[in-house]
């Protein structure tokens, strides 16, 4: 068997991507030990009874100690606290690495309180379900797709090597960034598709009660796609509209001028502008499935 490319990865957080990357790494034997950290006790002893860990730790920093791999799967906003209370326990050489949907806030909650000679390296997998917590994991969540890494310039290149062979071996494609751009393209493929589907499906929710009962007989029309969606994590998503303000704004912006036009058509009955935008939108879809994103 070749050398595991970490001896001892601590996972701070272990909701749906941690317990995924823990499961992931026992699939190939990535790290010899996987130290266990998470807020309540209760989901400590969910991860315990489902063995996903070697060590499991009611403390950041006794999780962190002997790491040479500190991977941050938490909800956004908190991510400052979690490196104020383990920084001191860091060795020297330590990489640490997170998960989080936007990059830019991260870099500026984590990088500051970073202690000399222990090198971050941000990454964002772009591979999720609806379902929270330890039970939701499985290996095979990030098979075949993107992980995201966006270091800054002066980040040592040898770390940043490390964290992509890490995630070609958890089984992602891994694409280097700029934190300010991932935010940008991450607003229109992933953030505002969901705030679409919460705006939807809380216009559902607010229907009188005849109304909502055939709104969920018949949602396999499309809504119930949306549903799904709408489903995700509360805090999990407060946290990326919270952390990813400018990009979405301007996104939302654009959208909102877009919708505003098709009304207009529709209001004036011009069929014309509404296959024209119609037939434009077909031609996208083509590519997503040239570029094999359509599952
Ligand atoms: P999750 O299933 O809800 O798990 C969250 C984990 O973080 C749990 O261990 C939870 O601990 C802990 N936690 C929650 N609030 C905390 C706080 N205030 N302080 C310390 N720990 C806290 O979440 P997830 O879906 O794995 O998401 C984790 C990160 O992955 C997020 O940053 C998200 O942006 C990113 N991400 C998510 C997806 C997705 O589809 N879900 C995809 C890509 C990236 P307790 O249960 O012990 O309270």
């Amino acid at each position: 068997m070749a050398s595991p490319i970490f001896e001892h990865v601590a996972l701070l957080g272990i909701g749906l991507i941690g317990s995924s990357i823990a499961h992931a790494i026992r699939r190939k034997k990535i790290a010899r030990h996987i130290a266990i950290y998470t807020r309540s006790r209760e989901t400590l002893d969910r991860s315990r009874e489902l063995c996903l860990g070697d060590s499991y730790h009611t403390s950041p920093e006794s999780a962190v100690t002997n790491a040479d791999l500190v991977i941050f799967c938490v909800p956004l906003g908190a991510n400052t606290s979690l490196i104020r209370e383990c920084r001191s326990a860091l060795a020297e050489g330590t990489i640490i690495t997170d998960v989080g949907s936007c990059k830019r806030s991260v870099i500026n909650d984590i990088a500051p309180h970073l202690p000399d000679k222990v090198t971050f390296v941000p990454a964002h997998p772009v591979a999720g379900t609806e379902n929270s917590g330890p039970d939701a994991g499985f290996a095979e969540l990030f098979d075949g797709h993107w992980c995201i890494l966006t270091p800054e310039e002066c980040t040592d290149q040898k770390a940043v090597d490390k964290v992509v062979d890490f995630w070609e071996q958890i089984g992602s494609d891994v694409e280097i960034m700029d934190a300010d751009h991932h935010d940008q393209v991450l607003a229109i493929t992933s953030h505002l598709p969901h705030l679409i589907a919460y705006t939807i499906v809380e216009t559902a929710t607010d229907l009188e009660s005849d109304l909502k009962k055939e709104v969920i007989k018949f949602s396999a029309g499309g809504f119930r796609d949306f549903t799904r969606i709408a489903a995700s994590d509360p805090t999990m998503w407060r946290d990326v509209f919270l952390n990813n303000r400018d990009a979405v704004l301007e996104i939302l912006g654009r959208f909102s001028e877009d919708l505003t036009s098709l009304q207009r058509a529709i209001r004036k009955g011009d069929g014309d502008q509404l296959h024209k935008s119609f037939t434009r939108t077909r031609a996208l879809h083509r590519g997503v499935i040239a570029a094999k994103q359509q599952n």
